[in-house]
């Protein structure tokens, strides 16, 4: 596979941009060689710049769910686009949004809208903080939920793959105040609550971790920890900004009918452009300025380009329930194929799946959370990376993500993905 050009341009590209790249995981620094830069992408496709075409399982890490360049979104937007890029000012578009986000996801009453995951997440712990007027949060060990500040503390996705779960530059004063848990442990969250009663703000989670590979949750955990939260008057918050309109329409706390008091969003919801939200019960919004006294804005928060992708995002699959079918249907196809050739080859790794996501790891152990996801063979995972790349086969370039399947996926892609992950083992092992 000739990657000349993508080679030149990371070398030119780490003059100017730090790592040459400006999102850490891209630099595939987890799984060697370079990376390839991308030209462009259609349907199940990516392009790079020396007109490879690959397979694309990451799907711009979540959002491209009907695939990428879609003719609903990429005609919402250039539409959008005759009237100006950016006004500062409220727009139609933006309540008409909203209005579908909370007829959609169970636990939004009300929502605002930011520009990604990580203000999401940051603005809805300081509401937490504002409305309970109490400081800690309890977080999971290895959940991502951006790069705020109070979450880089054993924190998945890069800042794992990286080796900086704990980043520098977070200050003692921000880390003492986010409690850390093991993922699926009731047992955990009994004991951090009983030592530091009354000054918990806020429980946040991924209902669903991606972040360290994909996990689910154990039965009767998330209906527990909703059960403490509502005892201990803990704002309980669930991150879906990946899960969010992709395990359900109304994301994991639709498919577990558990109901949080607060959601952030991002990723699906912006169908490819920068969007986050954050949203939840009236009582608690209601705290967001100029409503209340929690102070949050941004200049290009609700941007009319972006709404337009987003709301034609959110309609298409607000009409289209039976996507989900599908989605899941192509999961399980991938899924169960990689298992079955596993076996046939002599390897018990574990896959983990639910609906469209699913995480392959290089590890015989159930992986339940981050100490488990931890024992994976990250070099061996690094080494399949590249014999799935060489096969025109794009992954997520790191053992602790989940991959986000599309529906531009055929019967015919998938049966190369996995004639493409047999051949990979072979020659990994
Ligand atoms: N929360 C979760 C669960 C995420 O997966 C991510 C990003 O991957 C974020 C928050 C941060 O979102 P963004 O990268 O848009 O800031």
């Amino acid at each position: 596979m000739n990657i000349s050009e993508s080679k030149r341009l990371f070398a030119h590209a780490q003059n100017f941009i730090p790592g040459g790249v400006n999102s850490p995981v891209r630099a595939f620094r987890a799984v060697g060689g370079d990376p390839i830069f991308i030209k462009r992408a259609d349907g199940a496709f990516i392009f790079d710049e020396d007109d490879n075409k690959y397979i694309e399982l990451i799907n711009s890490w979540g959002p491209m769910i009907i695939g990428h360049n879609h003719a609903l979104i990429r005609e919402a937007v250039i539409k959008a686009m005759d009237n100006g890029t950016s006004f500062g000012a409220p727009t139609a578009r933006e309540i008409e949004i909203a209005e579908l986000i909370i007829s959609m996801v169970p636990s939004v009453e009300k929502v605002r809208m930011v520009n990604s995951g990580t203000e999401a997440t940051m603005s809805a712990i300081r509401l937490a903080r504002g409305y309970t007027g109490r400081d800690k949060i309890v977080k999971m060990e290895g959940h991502y939920h951006g790069h705020g500040d109070s979450f880089l503390i054993s924190a998945g996705s890069g800042a794992i793959t990286m080796g900086n779960p704990d980043s520098p530059g977070v200050t003692k004063g921000t880390a003492k105040d986010t409690l850390l848990a093991p993922y699926n442990s009731l047992d955990a969250i009994e004991k951090l609550v009983a030592a530091n009663k009354g000054e918990i703000a806020a429980l946040i989670l991924e209902p669903v971790p991606g972040n360290m590979g994909l996990a689910t949750p154990m039965p009767g955990y998330l209906e527990g920890l909703r059960e403490i939260c509502t005892r201990e008057g803990i704002v309980l918050i669930f991150d879906e900004v990946m899960t969010g309109f992709r395990l359900a329409p109304g994301g994991a706390q639709e498919l577990y009918g558990v109901t949080p008091d607060m959601t952030t969003l991002g990723k699906i919801i912006g169908g490819g452009m920068p969007v986050g939200a954050y949203g939840g019960k009236k009582e608690i919004m209601e705290h967001v300025s100029p409503a209340g006294p929690v102070y949050q804005a941004g200049t290009l928060s609700g941007n009319p380009i972006a709404m337009a992708a987003g709301l034609a995002m959110l309609r298409h699959l607000n009409a289209h329930h039976g996507i989900y079918g599908a989605l899941n249907e192509i999961g399980r196809k991938i899924s169960e194929g990689i298992k079955k050739i596993n076996i046939e080859l002599g390897y018990s790794y574990t896959v983990n799946h639910l609906g469209s996501m699913y995480s392959l790891f290089f590890s015989d152990e159930p992986v339940i959370d981050f100490e488990s996801a931890k024992k994976s063979n990250t070099a061996l995972f690094g080494k399949y990376f590249q014999a799935m790349l060489k096969r025109g086969v794009y992954l997520a370039p790191s053992q602790f993500e989940s991959l986000f399947l599309s529906t531009a996926l055929t019967d015919d892609l998938i049966q190369k993905i996995l004639d493409a992950h047999r051949e990979s083992m072979l020659e990994i092992h």
